[in-house]
């Protein structure tokens, strides 16, 4: 893919442009994210949890802390792994699963791997020791690395399992939350961390008859090997006299799609729209690599991919599908005469660039597809960032087997009868279904949560933000003091989730210790910093809105009704990151906490 890139003319361009508008008006849906089933209702089992650990009886606990955290996944971890480092001990943290590791506790599917890379997507690598067996590690040994860091940081001690919040109220006379839990425990916490899930509660389609189905159904997310047989590597013995079909070709689809076509006797795969798929080019890691790597290095390799993603012109030892794309990007806007480069010349001199790459990853399906039709359908026409591009060198040919064929649904699906799938009046019987159809993104905070909060005099965030998140930097929301909601909110935004997660953990530790060290009761954005900060948020996102508007329909666009700003992601986010970081570490070196009343 670092191959050398075809000459698009303002010809080509303009023809490309009409393409993507075409493909995506296709695709468009009046009802946006509102076309997406939820698992609620006759469709909640699919989110019950298959490797749930039997529920081990336990007392309730009533208890005081400093902290209570939130989530066991990465920025659980990251957040309980930074408060023991900094002598931080009274804290809890709460997951409904029964483990840590959070996406990749729920995610377990065949072939599930990083997209990132291990080295810069782990965290903590210099404080464990611990060396990822391959640039791009299966989910498994991901999984297993939450362990491990739950083990080394002592974390398990502090976590509850399979537990639930149910209620969080502020008690103003205490200046604490009161949150209590679905197994009767009450806690009594000064600051409270939230990072309730980006990837968890899985999303269903809103295809007609989805319940009518009588033969095996699951989502990704959930995946059912007591059905299918098998492991996450694959061998999935119980499949070998089934019809599969799956929906869905994101990047879960991308690494399940391989597995299911090796072990099942027919696999049909309904696709919407296809995923750009580049070079992944995954290999083993060489330990004397490995051991050779300097004090600090882990950082610095995780900083210099983010800066390169935001645009800055900086080395990056990572030389992956991603930082390729990112270097063309700099080069072009670099590639600009001096004195030329506005905003508009280098966003047009990358929309060319985006158009040259696309057409390499274009012509790479023609390489390994060999059918001219299949290999026509599987190739996408948008720009780059309108979806989370994929990588995976085994993905394509697959559909060079005779047990595969490939569905398009681009104009949507009939129903889903009780033995199948019905496109264009053609049933495709099945035994077995499987959702790869992503996750809940696109409603608000609280209903992704799956639980609401009541600040100040009994306001609920649930109202606060029915129309999108309100908040000071992402993590303060006025009225809601001492809380910090991590995530996707109004901040700036990584592809590597951790490395987001952790200068999010960075900056509440920061404010939380020098609470705890100087005895504040309070901390809370005022409500001219929160107004002010909305206004940067908007003006990002309305530099950004002519990309979204012409991207196809996904989550990064609601659907493609950017107007609807009810979810976090729709709520807008701070680009480019690596300045927003910058900007957080100077706040805390002055230390005036602006922004911010701290009582
Ligand atoms: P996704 O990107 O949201 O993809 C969902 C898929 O379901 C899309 O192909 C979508 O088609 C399709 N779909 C939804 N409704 C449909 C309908 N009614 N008919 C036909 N198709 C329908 O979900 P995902 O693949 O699970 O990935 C979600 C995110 O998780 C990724 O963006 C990534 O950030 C993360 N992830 C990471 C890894 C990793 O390796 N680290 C792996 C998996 C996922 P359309 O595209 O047309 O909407």
């Amino acid at each position: 893919m670092a191959g050398k890139a075809p000459q698009i003319s303002n010809d080509d361009a303009e023809e490309i442009r009409r393409q993507y508008e075409r493909e995506r008006s296709r695709r468009l849906k009046q009802q946006g994210t509102d076309q997406y089933n939820f698992t609620e209702g006759e469709l909640a089992h699919f989110a019950d949890d298959p490797y749930a650990a039997e529920l081990a009886p336990r007392q309730p606990l009533t208890e005081e802390l400093d902290v209570l955290i939130i989530g066991a996944g990465f920025g659980g971890i990251e957040a309980g792994a930074t408060f023991r480092k900094n002598g931080i001990d009274n804290f809890r943290m709460l997951d409904v699963a029964s483990d840590f590791g959070g996406t990749w506790y729920w995610n377990r599917y065949p072939g599930l791997r990083c997209d990132v890379e291990s080295y810069i997507y782990l965290p903590f690598l210099e404080d464990t020791g611990y060396m990822p067996t391959e640039r791009y590690v299966r989910g498994a040994e991901i999984f297993a690395y939450c362990q491990l860091l739950g083990r080394h940081f002592r974390l398990y001690d502090r976590a509850l399992f399979q537990t639930k919040v149910v209620a969080m109220e502020w008690d103003e006379k205490q200046a604490r939350w009161i949150v209590e839990t679905d197994r009767g425990d009450r806690f009594c916490a000064q600051f409270v961390v939230t990072q309730s899930g980006i990837f968890s509660r899985p999303q269903l389609p809103g295809i007609p008859g989805i319940t009518e189905f009588k033969g095996h159904a699951f989502h990704s997310a959930r995946w059912d090997y007591a059905y299918t047989g098998g492991t996450t590597e694959g061998d999935m013995t119980g499949l070998a006299d089934k019809d599969v079909g799956v929906l869905g070709t994101g990047a879960t689809g991308l690494q399940v799609i391989p597995e299911l076509a090796r072990s099942a006797r027919s696999l049909t795969v309904f696709q919407r729209t296809p995923t750009a798929v580049g070079v992944r080019d995954n290999s083993p890691t060489d330990p004397d690599w490995f051991k050779s790597l300097p004090k600090g290095w882990q950082k610095a390799r995780e900083k210099s991919f983010n800066q390169l993603a935001s645009g800055e012109d900086v080395d990056c030892p990572v030389d992956d599908g991603w930082s390729r794309f990112f270097r063309r990007m700099v080069d072009a806007a670099n590639a600009l005469p001096a004195g030329q480069q506005t905003l508009e010349a280098i966003g047009e001199a990358q929309e060319l660039a985006d158009y040259e790459y696309n057409e390499i990853v274009r012509a790479r399906v023609e390489e390994h597809v060999s059918d001219p039709q299949t290999a026509s359908m599987l190739k996408a026409y948008y720009r780059t960032l309108c979806k989370r591009p994929g990588f995976s060198d085994n993905y394509l040919p697959v559909f060079n087997r005779d047990n595969v064929n490939l569905v398009d649904v681009s104009e949507g699906i009939d129903r889903i009868s009780a033995d199948g799938v019905i496109v264009n009046g053609k049933a495709h019987k099945l035994d077995c279904l499987i959702f790869c159809t992503g996750f809940e993104l696109g409603t608000t905070w609280s209903h992704q949560a799956g639980y609401d909060i009541k600040g100040r005099n009994g306001a609920k965030i649930s109202d606060k933000w029915a129309q999108g998140l309100v908040t000071y930097h992402g993590l303060f929301s006025h009225g809601f003091p001492n809380i910090f909601f991590m995530g996707l909110t109004q901040t700036g935004t990584t592809i590597n989730v951790p490395h987001m997660l952790q200068e999010q953990v960075d900056h509440l530790t920061f404010i939380i210790a020098h609470c705890l060290r100087n005895d504040c009761r309070t901390v809370e954005a005022t409500q001219q910093a929160e107004a002010e900060w909305q206004q940067v948020i908007a003006a990002k996102n309305e530099l950004r809105r002519p990309f979204q508007d012409a991207c196809t329909p996904g989550y990064f666009n609601a659907e493609g009704r950017a107007e609807d700003r009810r979810s976090a992601i729709g709520s807008g986010m701070y680009f480019p990151s690596s300045e927003f970081f910058e900007m957080w570490e100077n706040w805390r070196m002055r230390g005036d906490f602006e922004g911010l009343t701290v009582a």
